[in-house]
């Protein structure tokens, strides 16, 4: 056994089997063994690459949906920029490069950032440093202030439960160990899962055998920012502020398991390298914008990452890239507008959703 396995095997002997969901947050986040913990998984010869580093368009473009938010609440004097799961800290600075074209947006910006991993924290520390960003471990930690958060490939990282359907029931998959002692193994509950409405809810024709997901830590988080963005502002000013989610995902809601290990770009076992595979689930878009709409925010798209990207201008700023730019340079620019945009790549696959306080206006790229 590898040495988180051995910590998990120990828990499971103490405690009985564990849900996915626990087993997943052990895997990421142990304090020593975790895969976020030790390593920076977007560097060199890292084991996936997000659309920030695959071109700088892309934080930029965000940055100046940020900024043009900012100019549509009415330009609040102070709010906190918050974002969940910065990586390496690439989309913050692009954005922040690009909405300076606002004046005034940049020094307004409180930035906040919530990073697990102290090993990337001290990468955004590097990269970021100028702006003074704030590390914080909990959103319930926010000032009560205007925020505009973003959120890029942060929700898949997060634990799902899964369960399979039998019997008009959801029985949970967990982690137990083999008859011997000596292997993890997934096993179902024997007894029925209580207090699923959420379940019920999106999956109202479930069938026997189907498996589902359930994106426990997301809705909560989801939760905590719809909660945040409709809280009027200490000074008796209205709820104001914008979320923006950007992931792999998908909509409607559809009973199937998307739980995978990635480690080197390729898929492993769930549970054979615990600790060494990033533990990745695509994100139920509805579980989320249900989730928020219940709390009382306005819900936006999801959108295609392609066609979001194409309406914030990305044609635009790809060509004003590239007419400064060498031959080999245009290159790099149309591979990489195509990889962000094309129906093939991360076009369809990543989709865009964004949360607001109630009366606020409509965020830019999504139609009224
Ligand atoms: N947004 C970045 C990085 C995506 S990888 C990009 O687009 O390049 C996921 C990020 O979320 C990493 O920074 C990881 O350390 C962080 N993360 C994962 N789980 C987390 C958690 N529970 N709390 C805070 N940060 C977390």
């Amino acid at each position: 056994m590898t040495p988180l396995q051995a910590v998990v095997a120990k828990r499971i002997r103490r405690e009985g089997p564990i849900s996915l969901a626990d087993y997943i947050a052990l895997a990421l986040l142990h304090p020593e063994h975790g895969y976020y913990v030790t390593r920076d998984p977007l560097g060199q010869g890292g084991d996936f690459v997000t659309a920030p580093e695959v071109s700088q368009m892309f934080g930029e473009l965000i940055g100046l949906w940020c900024a043009d938010y900012w100019d549509r609440m009415g330009r609040p004097a102070r709010f906190s920029l918050v974002e969940l799961g910065p990586g390496r800290g690439t989309l913050m600075a692009d954005a922040l490069r690009a909405a300076a074209a606002l004046p005034g947006f940049v020094d307004a910006a409180e930035l906040v950032l919530i990073e697990a991993s102290p090993a990337l924290r001290q990468v955004q520390q590097d990269r970021l440093g100028p702006y003074q960003p704030q590390w914080l471990t909990s959103l319930s930690e926010l000032k009560p202030q205007v925020i505009l958060l973003i959120a890029n490939e942060f929700f898949d990282a997060l634990p799902v439960r899964q369960f399979t359907r039998r019997d008009a029931h959801w029985l949970e998959t967990m982690v137990g160990l083999s008859d011997d002692g000596d292997e993890l193994c997934l096993t179902i509950s024997r007894e029925p899962a209580r207090h699923t409405p959420l379940l019920d809810r999106l999956y109202p024709q479930a069938q026997d055998g189907e498996v589902a997901e359930l994106p426990a830590a997301a809705i909560s988080m989801v939760h905590e920012i719809a909660l945040r963005l409709c809280q009027a502002q200490g000074d008796g000013a209205p709820a104001q502020g914008a979320a923006l989610i950007v992931d792999y995902g998908y909509y409607p809601s559809r009973a199937h398991a998307t739980l995978q290990a990635v480690q080197a770009h390729r898929r492993h076992g769930l549970l054979e390298t615990p600790g060494e595979a990033d533990l990745t689930a695509h994100v139920n878009f509805e579980a989320l914008l249900t989730t928020a709409s219940e709390v009382g925010a306005r819900t936006w798209g999801p959108l295609n990452q392609g066609s979001f990207l194409t309406a914030l201008g990305l044609e635009e700023r790809a060509a004003a890239l590239a007419a400064r730019a060498s031959a080999a340079q245009q290159q790099a620019i149309a591979a990489a507008k195509h990889r962000l945009t094309d129906p093939g790549q991360m076009g369809v696959l990543f989709k865009v959703a964004a949360l607001t306080a109630k009366a606020t206006p409509a965020p830019a790229g999504f139609a009224e």
